[in-house]
């Protein structure tokens, strides 16, 4: 079996795993308790782990707070400032803008402000619906090129005095295209809007240096990087006085992770988190440069052997390793097919967290006619059968 499903999650690594152990066994302290060296020991872990994610984005550790993944980061950030700029900021403001090309916990967080969904099973595929309830918040979903990219002319347009937050998503987890999140967020900046990112599929495959990228909120997830699943941060930038932005509770209760997050600690998921962080950042420029020259073999292998093959998204500014394509033949179905191979290789038809339904991504760029023929192949650096992959892919179809 050979796995070219990374984008939906990856293995948790030896090294990830060994580091997690110890707070599994011996190590089970509750770091919020206090004195005793199971307790201490579990928060020097957490320290340690917040001092490694934090510098994988040349962050301070007090600007990361962890959370249980991205999509709770992603509804953490986006609630949270959204209801602090309208109920407590001097200036109410009630405007957000997103893309139509987001994950889903950022669309559906979105979807749920303005009103048009209550739950995730309600969530449809259509935009500006009819509204079910008016919470008082505003929501654009900014519309993108041919890539799935937002231009940041198009965001300059929507910009308004009321405009509390920009979400925008950093490398996408269907087509892999970059936004130009530097430019997107310098025009946020300018207006002093806070500019949120998603950079789940980003990080620990393009850099990401928060000192470069004026971003003030960022999301990420373990378990994308090789570390564990249900573990994951939100940056929040603070300013020179080490003031961070002020957003309202997602999760109320005790005042862990400086008040921001409530919860006990999950110890050995943070410092697996930690661990893959610390490997990442060592080992950035090279995976990058081999992935690419992995994902090269991979598509020219493909576009010589499948003429019916049609690769989507941005063919430069991408997530090294993601090639999405549609297969242009009729009676092409892409659930059956990745049944059919599913056995001798792991793909998908888009996003996990969509699964079954048409991708919204092919809908935003324009393929509505083409989510039945859309496929993903997410290779890491084990990916080395690249020509069984093509046989398989090819003798399949
Ligand atoms: N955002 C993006 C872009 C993702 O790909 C994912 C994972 N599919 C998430 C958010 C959610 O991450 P998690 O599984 O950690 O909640």
């Amino acid at each position: 079996m050979i796995y070219l499903d990374n984008n939906a999650t990856t293995p948790v690594r030896k090294e990830v795993r060994e580091a997690m152990l110890p707070y599994l066994t011996d190590e089970f302290g509750n770091p919020a308790s206090k004195y005793y060296p199971q307790a201490i020991k579990a928060k020097e872990a957490i320290e340690e782990a917040r001092f490694h994610v934090a510098s994988l984005i040349n962050a301070t550790p007090e600007e990361v707070v962890f959370t249980a993944g991205a999509a709770e980061a992603n509804n953490m950030i986006i609630k949270g400032i959204a209801d602090f700029q309208k109920f407590y900021a001097p200036q109410s403001k009630n405007h957000i803008i997103t893309s139509t090309v987001e994950h889903e916990s950022v669309l559906n967080t979105c979807k749920f402000l303005n009103g048009e969904i209550y739950s995730n099973k309600d969530a449809t595929l259509s935009f500006g619906g009819n509204k079910k309830i008016d919470r008082g918040y505003k929501v654009d979903f900014a519309p993108v090129n041919e890539y799935g990219q937002v231009m940041p002319e198009t965001l300059a347009s929507l910009l308004t005095d009321a405009t509390s937050l920009v979400s925008l998503i950093w490398g996408n987890n269907e087509i892999g295209s970059l936004n130009d999140i530097d430019n997107l967020a310098k025009l946020c900046k300018d207006k002093n809007i806070y500019f949120h990112s998603d950079g789940t599929q980003v990080l620990g495959r393009v850099e990401v240096d928060v000192q470069k990228v004026p971003v003030d909120l960022l999301s990420f997830s373990a378990h994308k990087l090789n570390g564990p699943k249900g573990v994951g941060c939100a940056f929040l930038r603070t300013d020179d006085y080490g003031r961070r932005p002020k957003l309202t509770s997602l999760i109320h209760g005790g005042e862990q992770e400086y008040g921001l997050r409530a919860g006990t600690h999950s110890v050995h998921n943070i410092v697996g988190f930690g661990k893959a962080a610390e490997l990442a950042k060592k080992e950035l420029n090279s995976k990058v440069e081999k992935l690419t020259i992995l994902e090269q073999q991979l598509k020219k292998g493909l576009l010589e052997t499948i003429p019916e093959i049609e690769f989507i998204g941005d063919p430069i500014n991408k997530v090294p390793g993601v090639l999405s394509f549609v297969i242009n033949k009729e009676m092409f179905n892409n659930e059956v097919f990745i049944k059919k191979v599913s056995a001798q290789i792991a793909i998908s038809a888009g996003s996990a967290c969509t699964s079954g339904k048409p991708s919204h991504v092919l809908q935003a760029i324009e393929r509505t006619n083409q989510t039945r023929s859309f496929i993903r192949l997410s290779i890491d650096l084990k990916t080395t059968a690249i020509n069984d992959v093509i046989d398989i892919i090819n003798t399949s179809l």
